[in-house]
Order: C-alpha cells, then structure tokens, then sequence
C-alpha cells in the first residue's frame, strides 16, 4: 500500500540512513520514535479509507505484491528482504494516536496497512489492544486489516467497539500461497479465523486481495474461492487486483522472472507505467468475482467509509 510519501518522523539527513539515526535495535526489532502516527493511504493503495494508523512498518508475512514495500526506503532500507525481516515497531503508537484523535474529525481510519497489526512481533510488542482502545475511546470509526489469527485475542473489544475486521484471503490454492505468501497463515487458517470473527460478533469482510493475474484469476480459481468465503460467513468481499507500484514492482517482478519466466511479457502488456492493471482487465475479473458474491450471498466490492472534515489534511504535514 505505497508508503513512500509519507513523512515517518522527520526528514533531516546527516548522511546516515534514518533508521540508524532513529531507531534502537532491540532483539531484531527496530524500536522507532514516531512522531506522527495518522498517514494518509495513498490511492493506489486500493483501500477504501483515507488515512491510516500502524503499529508496525514491514510485515514478516512477506507478500510479494503487498503494497507497502516502499515505504522502507525511507528509512534507509530496501523494499524486498528487509520489508520481510527489519519489522519497524512504534513503541509510541498508542500515546501518539491519542494525541492526534484529540483533533481529529471523526473520519475513519484502516488499521494495519503498513504493516499486519497482528503479526508476529505484536505477541511481544502488544501495541493492538491500546490502538483499539484509543479509537473506541475516541468514537473513531476503523477497519482492522489483518491475515493473522492473533486478531482473536482481540474479539471481544473490537465488537464492542463496532469495529470491522478485513482479513485478505486472494486464493485458495495453497501452493500459490506458499509462493507468494511465505510468512502468512494457509488460506485455510484465514477461512477459519473468518468464521471465528463472525461467531465472536464482529464484522468481517474479506478482502479478496491481491488477485494475481494469469496466477490465480481463472474462472475455477475465482470461484472456489468466493464460494469458500461465503460458506466461512463473511459479509462481503472485496476483490483487488495486483497493483505494481514502486517497490512492490521490483520485487514481485523478480520472483515472477524466476518462478514464471513465461509470464513477464504478458504482465508487461497487463500492467501501466504507474503499475496499475489495465481498466478491461480489472472490469472482467472484478464482474467475475461480483457475480460469484451474488450467487452466495455476499455483498461485493469496497464498504461505505464514514467521511470527515478537510481539517486532517493538516496531520500528514506534521
Ligand atoms: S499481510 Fe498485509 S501488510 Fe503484511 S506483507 Fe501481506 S499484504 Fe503486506
């Protein structure tokens, strides 16, 4: 979800990277002071929330085409590996968000789009209970995006609080998850934790996302998969293609190169120079997928996002 514009802490340079000037490595996390912890998501991210808050940047689920790669590079690090395995943790996330939702206007937020909120680092870190409790106590509405089971920890405040959970599910196909998706849990394990969401009251959409082009959009693909989230009880499914943004371009390229030679020429076709899938392209799969939700009862497609003053506009500068 393309974080590159986003001003992490301040942008002074002494020649060192920030991360090194900033940071204190503790255990194999890099602890990061933030000093703005509301960002704005950046269009192409395919999110239907403007702003956004997360606990930690890079993400140990190491999705290929995961959108938020770029925003390592500001912090001196790469996209690729170091997205997977330097994980970015705000020990002052939850003091920073009450700061800022003191005057905020209201509009909802995505929770976890830099990075899974409910990854591996959260069992140490436990920075989710207080970003759910500093929302809740705010009357901020929000969407926790995760893969992880972990969220359960969390079920029972999250349906107090209202909050939605989109947990992403692309594919059904295993041997494409273990492909793409290394560090993340089975389709299976995200189908279950669907079902778990809902039995626990809180609700749940899917994000169908990301679609990967001739990978696993084939009519057959697309339905076992719908098919599988309706019968695992979500509300909704939201398809989105592959986008390949900066960041995410270079390292999904990279492994389609190795793994899928004979797919580079028809991704170049497929895809623009701002990494966006052609329109026709993206219409057919998205009105495949709309009329699988149709036949298992779902709705489809991005939810209503409750809309705020142009006031926060102000925040991404600070
Ligand atoms: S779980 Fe989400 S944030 Fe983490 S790597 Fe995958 S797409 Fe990126």
């Amino acid at each position: 979800m393309g974080w590159d514009a986003l001003p992490l802490v301040d942008a002074a340079d002494d020649g060192r990277p920030l991360i090194e000037r900033r940071a204190v490595l503790r255990d194999g996390f890099y602890e990061l002071q933030a000093r703005t912890v509301i960002e704005r998501v950046p269009q192409a991210a395919g999110i239907a929330q403007r702003w956004a808050v997360a606990p930690y940047r890079g993400c140990a689920h190491a999705c290929r085409g995961c959108g938020a790669r770029a925003g390592h590079r500001r912090l001196g690090l790469d996209a690729g590996r170091d997205f997977d395995s330097r994980i970015v943790v705000r020990p002052n996330v939850v003091e920073r968000l009450r700061a800022e939702l003191a005057r905020w206007d209201g509009q909802e937020l995505a929770v976890g789009v830099g990075g899974d909120g409910y990854q591996p680092a959260e069992e140490r870190y436990r920075l989710m209970p207080g970003v759910i409790g500093a929302l809740a106590g705010a009357g901020v509405p929000f969407t926790v995006y995760t893969k992880s089971a972990l969220v359960l920890r969390d079920a029972p405040v999250l349906a107090r609080a209202g909050a939605r959970v989109a947990v992403s599910i692309a594919f059904v196909d295993e041997r494409i998850r273990r492909a793409v998706e290394p560090g993340a849990p089975s389709a299976q394990a995200r189908l279950e934790l669907v079902s778990a969401l809902v039995e626990a009251g809180v609700e749940c959409r899917v994000r169908m996302a990301p679609v990967l082009p001739l990978l696993s959009d084939a009519a057959d693909q697309l339905a076992a998969t719908v098919r599988r989230i309706g019968q695992a009880g979500a509300v909704a499914v939201e398809p989105v293609v592959l986008r390949l943004v900066p960041g995410t371009r270079e390292w999904y390229s990279a492994w389609l190169a190795q793994a899928h030679p004979h797919l580079v020429e028809r991704y170049e076709e497929l895809y623009d120079r701002a990494g966006l899938p052609s329109p026709d392209y993206e219409g057919r799969i998205t009105g495949q997928i709309a009329q699988l939700c149709r036949v298992y009862g779902m709705r489809c497609g991005a939810p209503e996002v409750v809309a705020g003053e142009p006031r926060a506009a102000q925040l991404a500068l600070v």
